[in-house]
C-alpha cells in the first residue's frame, strides 16, 4: 500500500465500529458467565462516540486520530475496558508523533507502545485471560512477518489471525485479572470477551489494509 495515514486510520475506525456493532451481542454474551454482561455495549458505545468525535474534528495525522479515539474511549466507556483500550490507542498514537504517513514498522512500534501501556496499567501478563492474550500474539506475529519482509497487508493479516487464535486460546485459561478473576476456577471454559474484541480490532486493521 501507499502507507498508513490519517485516512487509513479513519478507515480502520469505521471498520472497527461496524464490527463491534455487529458483534456487540456476542461480546456481551461472552461477558455474561464470567463478567457483568456489558462488554459489547461498552465497546459499541465507545467506538460510536469515537467515530463521531473524529468526524466532527478530523485530525490530520494517523497519530492524532488514534489519540482522539483513545481519549474518547476513556471518557465514554466505564469499566475496565475503557481505560485499557483508551491507553492502548493513546500510547500508540503518541508513538506515531506528528508523522503524516508511516510504514508498517512504525505501526509495530506504536502497537508495542500501546500494548506496553495496557500491561502497565492493568498489571496483566500473557496467559491471564485478558485482552493481552490477543494483543501480545498479534504484536509477535506482526513483528515476525515484518522481519520476513512482508507487505503491510501481509503483516496485518498475520497479526489478525494470531489475535483470533489468541482469543480462542483464552477459553481453557483461568482468569487472573479483572472481574472474571473473582470466579477463580469457574472462569475456565469461557472465551475472554476483551480478547475477543481485541481480535476484532486487529481484524479491522487487516481489513483496512486489504
Ligand atoms: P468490566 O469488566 O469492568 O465490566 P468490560 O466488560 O468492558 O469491563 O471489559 C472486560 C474485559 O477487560 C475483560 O474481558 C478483559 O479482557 C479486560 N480486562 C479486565 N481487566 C484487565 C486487566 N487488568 N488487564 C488487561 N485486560 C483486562
Ligand atoms: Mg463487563
Ligand atoms: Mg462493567
Amino acid at each position: 500500500g501507499s502507507g498508513i495515514d490519517a485516512t487509513f486510520v479513519r478507515r480502520w475506525l469505521d471498520l472497527a465500529t461496524t464490527a463491534l456493532d455487529r458483534e456487540a451481542d456476542r461480546l456481551t454474551e461472552l461477558d455474561s458467565p464470567i463478567g457483568d454482561a456489558d462488554h459489547g455495549s461498552n465497546m459499541r458505545r465507545g467506538f460510536i462516540a469515537a467515530r463521531t468525535a473524529v468526524e466532527q474534528e478530523p485530525p490530520e495525522t494517523p497519530g492524532g486520530v488514534l489519540v482522539l479515539v483513545g481519549r474518547t474511549l476513556i471518557s465514554t466507556v466505564g469499566g475496565a475496558s475503557g481505560p485499557l483500550y483508551g491507553t492502548l490507542l493513546r500510547k500508540a498514537g503518541k508513538e506515531l508523533g506528528e508523522a503524516e504517513t508511516v510504514g508498517a514498522d512504525r505501526l509495530r512500534d506504536a502497537l508495542r507502545a500501546g500494548v506496553g501501556g495496557v500491561a502497565q496499567l492493568g498489571g496483566a501478563a500473557a496467559g491471564d485471560k485478558t485482552m493481552l492474550d490477543a494483543l501480545l500474539p498479534a504484536l509477535d506475529a506482526l513483528t515476525g512477518a515484518l522481519d520476513a519482509g512482508g507487505s503491510a497487508a501481509e503483516v496485518l493479516a498475520s497479526a489478525a489471525s494470531a489475535a483470533e487464535e489468541g482469543a480462542e486460546a483464552t477459553t481453557p485459561l483461568r482468569a487472573r485479572k479483572g472481574r472474571a478473576s473473582y470466579l477463580g476456577e469457574r472462569s475456565i471454559g469461557h472465551q475472554d470477551p476483551g480478547a475477543t474484541s481485541a481480535a476484532l480490532l486487529i481484524g479491522a486493521l487487516a481489513e483496512a489494509a486489504g
